[in-house]
């Protein structure tokens, strides 16, 4: 079975092709810059890479040149289209209306239409993407996979926030939390390497990337994690402020001359590690800004390593305990001087890691940075949230 993953941007559209009888990647690609002049297309298949110039006024005609792309006879990698048996979408919110990925019919989409409102910088682009799929592949059939479902098993103390009840049911105001394909993978893969039943297990993983989020994983599933309504809240990220007194809000608007959605843009965009170093939203331009010398570089990643281990400290109180401490995405798989800020001093937790072997590049697969004798065990773990979406579009279209 072929399945082909698809996750759309504002202004870009990423593809994996998988070949699910191995969960091999056949080919995969994207397109950058679709309504922007200079659109191009990449697409890597067998070690090379095929670079096409060419205009992508929409997301259809982006669609339409993947899968051009992928039956071309010199570079492409099927030999037609009805090889592919299946699409995954990437969808970042579900509004509280699927616990779990769905197929996608004309309902499904209205829904998510509805639920648009609830990720404006997202949503419409995802149902761009949708609907140029469906235009150009109509019998196919598609999956939607949530970015928030893994997070639907949260306690309502955990997604509630303490505000008038009535406005959360009628506005729908509450922790929804995102990169739950990535925590749902890590900690699946997590609890395969202690190789404990699920159910014993007390895990809290941190995908920390562009975007960052922490979630606790108690038994399998999730419950209680750090992004909110919208993946704004939590840590401190790249570019975004995480956690911050809303009260900020009004006093920045009254000082900078701000209207609200200038304060959620400056919340988004120019907050984070970005705003305070003033040097990049990049750990790694950090991490060597902050060895040569740079303090603001230091205090950015100093923040940023308070703020995990402060999320990491709460799930272990919520969870009454821990067994292992997982570390994901660009951040968490690549920069091993963040993964020892933030657990050092963690002893007491019983979190300690090895230092020579947090300092080894990791290879792609699970690598295993407990020190001896450490009571929970702390694991990087590549994420890869493609083949989640593959997965789980294969478990549908089979039924
Ligand atoms: P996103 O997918 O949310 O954009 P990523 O998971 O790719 O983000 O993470 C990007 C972050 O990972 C950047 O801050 C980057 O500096 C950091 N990073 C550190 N080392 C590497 C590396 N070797 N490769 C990629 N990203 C890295």
């Amino acid at each position: 079975m072929k399945i082909l993953v698809v996750n759309a941007g504002s202004s870009s559209l990423k593809y994996q092709l998988f070949d699910m009888d191995t969960e091999s990647v056949i080919v995969k690609g994207g397109a950058e810059r679709i309504g922007i002049p200079g659109s191009v297309l990449t697409q890597k298949a067998n070690g090379e890479e095929t670079v096409i110039e060419k205009d992508m006024p929409n997301h259809k005609v982006a669609m339409q040149l993947v899968l051009d792309a992928l039956v071309h006879p010199e570079y492409g990698v099927i030999r037609s289209m009805s090889e592919i048996d299946a699409v995954g979408h990437r969808v970042l919110h579900s509004g509280g209306d699927f616990d779990r990925s769905v197929l996608l019919n004309d309902e499904v989409l209205k829904i998510c239409k509805k639920n648009a409102e609830l990720g404006p910088l997202h949503m419409p682009a995802n149902i761009l993407g949708m609907e140029a799929c469906r235009e150009v592949m109509p019998d196919t059939p598609m999956a939607l996979v949530f970015d928030t479902a893994f997070h639907a098993t949260m306690p309502p103390h955990a997604y509630l926030y303490a505000i008038d009840y009535d406005d959360y049911k009628k506005y729908k105001i509450r922790r929804y939390g995102f990169h739950g394909t990535s925590h749902k993978y890590v900690s699946q893969e997590a609890i395969r390497y202690l190789g404990v039943p699920a159910e014993q297990t007390k895990i809290v993983t941190c995908h920390l990337g562009g975007g960052s989020s922490i979630s606790a994983v108690l038994g399998g599933k999730c419950a209680d994690t750090s992004m909110g309504f919208t993946p704004l809240a939590g840590v401190p990220m790249g570019t975004r402020s995480g956690d911050i007194d809303p009260a900020v809000l009004e006093y920045l608007a009254e000082k900078k001359g701000y209207s609200v959605a200038d304060c959620v843009t400056y919340l988004n965009k120019k907050s984070g590690v970005a705003g305070i170093s003033g040097v990049s939203s990049d750990f790694r331009d950090l991490t060597k800004a902050a060895a040569e010398g740079n303090e603001r570089a230091a205090l950015a990643l100093d923040v940023f390593a308070y703020g995990v281990k402060k999320y990491i400290g709460a799930y272990v109180a919520a969870m009454n305990g821990l067994d292992c401490l997982v570390f994901t995405a660009g951040i968490g798989e690549n920069t091993w001087q963040v993964r020892k800020m933030i657990c050092d001093g963690m002893d007491y937790l019983g979190i300690r890691i090895d230092e020579a072997r947090n300092e080894q590049k990791n290879d792609g697969s699970i690598h295993d940075i407990t020190a001896d004798g450490s009571r929970v065990k702390v694991l990087v773990i590549p994420t890869n949230e493609e083949l989640v979406i593959a997965r789980e579009t294969k478990e549908l279209v089979e039924g």
